[in-house]
């Protein structure tokens, strides 16, 4: 079974010596396992190191394995540091350009890496840490990852269980009922009307005063309802999209009860940075989807051009779409843990160590995940568009292709920064440095505390 899966990694990517991060990555392993074998699931666990940024879940003759790729976690850290440090734009437009350098080296489109290499190797100045070590990065990066190997084995559980899956898929249906009453309401009350509702029962499900006014000032019916219609209709039929999003609200579960109860993270934090990871993944697959579009068009959009905007392409395609779904879909799952674990009549609030945050109120966790939200556009996934926009779909990293190879000094650099995309050990080991953070002893400490509780 191994010679399989070793096979598998060989032939789907090229590998990179990575520091020893095993021991790191066989701890959360064997909490995963320890889920999946109360229901019987059999899982072999391996991790990689490539430019395949992912984590993957597969089934080799009915045995699952799962396969988690470090650069995922390398990428995450570097998106939690441009975050945190709220640095400028000039950072996530150098790296956006490291990432598709990459995606367009694996496809062998060498001019656009190659272009792409040469603007990340003259802007990579701003990604350079300033030098302050942040665990709350560490923490961050941690969760994340540690959330996307448990999305993964949701997947497997999933398959083995109709019980599981039932419960997920109903929780899905609520949410998606509650989706598509407020949009209801949103798209058919009279503006002048919206005043009234401020006592109204929709305000205490959904929004703040504040919220409502400024979801009510920007709601454009006529253009917001067709969209808010298929975000409906994705969320009540898409299979694919329910499965993804049932697993996403159990492992966040998962992850908070490891996370708070072994670790002793937070709570607000560790949602917080799932609630992130969702961003992040989202602007990871905005730019894939953007490279990918490119390779087979040539350029962008010639399916749906018909927008000044050069980012009216991204919110154009049912999978973007689904990438909106998942992150408000986070938002509620983030609320309602918050609810089960920290709302006035939880039990499980007398279980926590007193030094937590048993008091933190709602509306300001909720604040709070605004503001990360926010904070995100404005340091990443913005960026992250207009670099897509501009470069891919208005033409300009064209532009400069031909503006280099016409030239022979910027040619030869051209050529030079293909090699510095080749590296992949260039922005540090996370793992590693987590590893080193949360220390081997602590697990193992740890570790009877929270199966007692579960
Ligand atoms: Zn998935």
């Amino acid at each position: 079974m191994e010679d399989i899966i070793s096979a598998y990694i060989l032939s789907t990517r090229k590998q990179y010596k990575s520091g020893d991060l095993s021991s790191m990555y066989s701890k959360l392993f064997k909490y995963i396992d320890l889920s999946l074998k109360k229901l019987n699931v059999e899982c072999i666990y391996t991790t990689s190191f490539s430019k395949h940024r992912a984590c993957e879940n597969i089934e080799f003759n009915g045995k699952n394995c799962l396969v988690y790729d470090q650069y995922l976690g390398q990428t995450f850290n570097m998106f939690n540091r441009i975050l945190l440090e709220d640095k400028p734009t000039d950072a996530i437009f150098s790296y956006a350009h490291k990432l598709m350098g990459e995606y367009f080296n694996r496809y062998n489109y060498i001019r656009e890496a190659a272009a792409c290499g040469v603007l990340y190797s003259e802007t990579r100045k701003a990604l350079l840490s300033d030098g302050y070590v942040d665990d709350k990065r560490r923490r961050y990066t941690f969760i994340q990852e540690f959330f996307v190997m448990a999305h993964e084995a949701y997947h497997m559980i999933l398959r083995e269980s109709e019980d599981i899956r039932a419960e997920g898929m109903y929780n899905i249906d609520v949410y998606a009922n509650r989706r598509r009453e407020r949009t209801s309401i949103l798209s058919q009350i009279p503006r002048e009307e919206w005043n009234s509702l401020h006592t109204d029962e929709y305000r205490e499900k959904w929004l703040t005063d504040e919220e409502l006014e400024k979801e009510a000032r920007d709601y454009d019916q006529d253009s917001q309802n067709e969209v808010e219609e298929r975000i409906n209709n994705l969320l009540e039929n898409d299979e694919n999209l329910r499965e993804e999003l049932c697993c996403d609200y159990y492992a966040a579960s998962m992850v908070i009860n490891i996370c708070h109860f072994v670790f002793k993270i937070d709570i607000c934090e560790i949602l917080e940075a799932i609630y992130i990871a969702t961003y992040h993944l989202r602007s990871l697959r905005i730019l894939e989807i953007g490279c990918s579009n490119y390779i087979e068009n040539g350029k962008l959009g010639n399916s749906n051009v018909d927008s000044k905007n050069p980012n009216q392409f991204i919110v154009e395609s049912e999978e973007t779409l689904s990438l909106i779904i998942r992150s408000q879909a986070m938002l509620q799952r983030a609320l309602d843990l918050f609810d089960f674990y920290l709302g006035e009549n939880s039990i499980i609030k007398t279980l926590m160590p007193t030094n937590s945050d048993r008091d933190v109120d709602k509306v300001k966790f909720h604040d709070d995940l605004m503001s990360s939200q926010q904070l995100h556009y404005k340091t990443i996934h913005d960026t992250v568009e207009q670099v897509i926009g501009n470069g891919l779909y208005n033409g300009m990293l064209e532009k400069e292709i031909v503006r280099r190879e016409q030239n022979q000094v910027e040619f030869k650099r051209f050529l030079s920064s293909l090699s510095e995309l080749e590296s992949a050990t260039n922005i540090g080991l996370s793992a590693l440095a987590v590893d080193n953070f949360f220390g081997a002893a602590a697990l193992e400490e740890q570790k009877l505390k929270f199966y007692n509780f579960n």
